[in-house]
């Protein structure tokens, strides 16, 4: 197309590239290019897929510097944070995806009736066309390039839709993808919601979606028009309960959970339920925590990130100040500075569970601990609410453990970890009820975006199948049922690799 990577004012925000005739593509330009991509079967073969995802991987490495300024400048990220929980996670997935690609793109050989024999069937993995991923602004690099390395291995186009909360990022991302990844194949368009709602009103092949259960429900709406899958990775209230064992190491791990972004992560402890006696110290220790982790002034330390914007901050702040009139509330720390949008990491000890902080996600650095008399009451609390992104659960006993993970709907489980899950490529990452549909990471993300597609050929050269023919007389019936299709299990015939389709 020959699209250069100058990026243009307003109106359309600093969303396209220049088309090499003067004009920026429009949002609809771009889709009609990526559908061309896709109708040309541009991405299908594995040498494509291997190099685009290459080409990814040396942009994380190459544009890291980039990246990193980028997000220092849109969150205050710590450089180790930013390469553990976005640069390196995505360049990992990369990694991995280019291991496997061989393995995921194979087809498979299935099973026939008897009825139906001679013949072969398998199943192959087809791309699904053009993607659309939105990205949230919490995790820029992570929830809108993690998406698009399985849509790569899938052999599909995408358009990427960065967050513009996170402009700095959104804007390194639009200067190095065209730059290293083939236009044709992918294209970035930045913008706020209004650039959202025009591509939402276009067709895709599958869409993608991080962000609110709010904008998640408007993303499902828009899908439903032309039949388009779509994966809601969102948000919710994720609980950590502790029952037992090691309460130093379980407070340290909460804190760092918790804190990891200023909080302001969707799979981080949103709140803590103590179960039982013996929890008393369990406040100080998670304090003691942060201050080991950032100093007894936290807003000193390179380590600590700031909260996304202003509009952010003030809800935080507001619950920080509804606590303080509570008189049966303790507030640790409770520290902010609106200029710098610092919020200093808090703990909320006797927090009622009717207070506004526990009726939304708070994606901030407060911490409100409740106490509860048993792991049951603890599961009746979560269930009784929407279903988290995860749900953690602090103790050393194998019995809570299978209790826990019978009964607690969430969308991934963790014992005595909080977060870690999300970085392990051979887990699907993903929500469930309130917290999203569909998942991703490693095979998980090529399984999302690829149609798995049966294939079923029979000669007819030789018409076996005129047993099946009406008329239906008794002995022809008998027959057919004696080979009894419903119990195909019992007569399925393995076709091996190699048989000639079709026999
Ligand atoms: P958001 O829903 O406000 O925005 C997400 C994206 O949607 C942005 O790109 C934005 O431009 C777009 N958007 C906003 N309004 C829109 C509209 N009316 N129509 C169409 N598109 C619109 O979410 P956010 O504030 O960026 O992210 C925070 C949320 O994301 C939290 O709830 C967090 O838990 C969740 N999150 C989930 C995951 C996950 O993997 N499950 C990861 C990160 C964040």
């Amino acid at each position: 197309m020959g699209l250069t990577s100058r990026r243009t004012a307003p109106p359309r925000a600093s969303k396209q590239h220049d088309d090499g005739v003067g004009r920026a593509p429009t949002v609809r330009d771009v889709h009609v290019q990526l559908r061309d991509a896709s109708a040309t079967r541009l991405m299908h073969t594995r040498r494509m897929r291997a190099l685009q995802l290459k080409a990814l991987g040396r942009m994380l490495v190459e544009g890291e510097q980039e990246l990193l300024d980028a997000l220092a400048a849109d969150l205050g990220k710590p450089a180790v944070e930013a390469h553990l929980t976005e640069i390196d996670l995505v360049k990992h997935e990369v990694d991995f995806a280019l291991l496997h690609l061989s393995e995921w793109m194979e087809a498979h050989h299935a099973k026939i009736p008897m009825l139906l024999q001679p013949a072969s069937a398998k199943t192959e993995p087809q791309p699904k066309g053009a993607i659309l991923i939105i990205g949230a602004w919490n995790y820029p690099v992570q929830v809108l390039l993690g998406p698009l390395v399985g849509a790569l291995a899938a052999g599909n186009v995408a358009a990427l839709k960065p967050s513009e909360l996170a402009p700095a990022t959104s804007a390194a991302i639009a200067r190095l993808v065209p730059r290293y990844l083939d236009r044709r194949a992918v294209q970035v368009l930045e913008g706020g919601a209004d650039v959202s709602a025009e591509l939402l009103g276009l067709e895709w092949d599958h869409i993608c979606f991080t962000g609110s259960q709010r904008v998640g429900r408007i993303v499902a709406e828009a899908a439903a028009k032309h039949l388009t899958p779509v994966t809601l990775e969102l948000g919710g209230k994720c609980p950590a309960v502790v029952l037992d064992g090691n309460l130093h190491a379980a407070g340290r791990r909460i804190a760092h959970g918790k804190i990891l972004n200023a909080g302001q992560t969707c799979t981080a402890p949103d709140y803590v339920l103590a179960v039982g006696q013996g929890m008393e110290k369990l406040p100080e220790v998670i304090h003691r925590a942060f201050v080991r982790f950032f100093g007894r002034d936290a807003s000193a330390s390179r380590d600590y990130g700031r909260i996304v914007n202003r509009k952010a901050f003030d809800r935080l702040v507001g619950f920080i100040e509804d606590a303080e009139i509570d008189r049966s509330v303790r507030v640790i720390g409770g520290g902010y500075d609106a200029e710098t949008l610092y919020i200093e990491p808090t703990i909320l000890v006797g927090v009622d569970p009717e207070a506004a902080v526990m009726q939304e996600e708070i994606f901030g650095p407060i911490l409100p601990i409740l106490t509860v008399a048993s792991l049951d009451e603890a599961m009746r609390f979560i269930n009784a609410r929407p279903s988290p992104l995860a749900a953690y659960l602090f103790s050393e006993r194998p019995r809570p453990h299978s209790v826990f993970e019978d009964q607690v709907r969430a969308g991934a489980i963790a014992f005595n970890v909080c977060n870690m899950h999300a970085a392990v490529s051979t887990l699907p990452f993903g929500g469930v009820g309130a917290s999203g549909m569909g998942n991703y990471h490693g095979r998980y993300g090529f399984d999302t975006f690829s149609q798995l597609r049966p294939v079923f050929s029979k000669t007819a050269l030789v018409d076996t199948l005129k047993i099946a023919y009406p008329p239906y007389r008794k002995g022809k019936t008998r027959v057919v049922r004696s080979v009894n299709l419903g119990s195909a299990g019992r007569q399925d015939v393995d076709v091996k690799p190699g048989d000639k389709p079709g026999m």
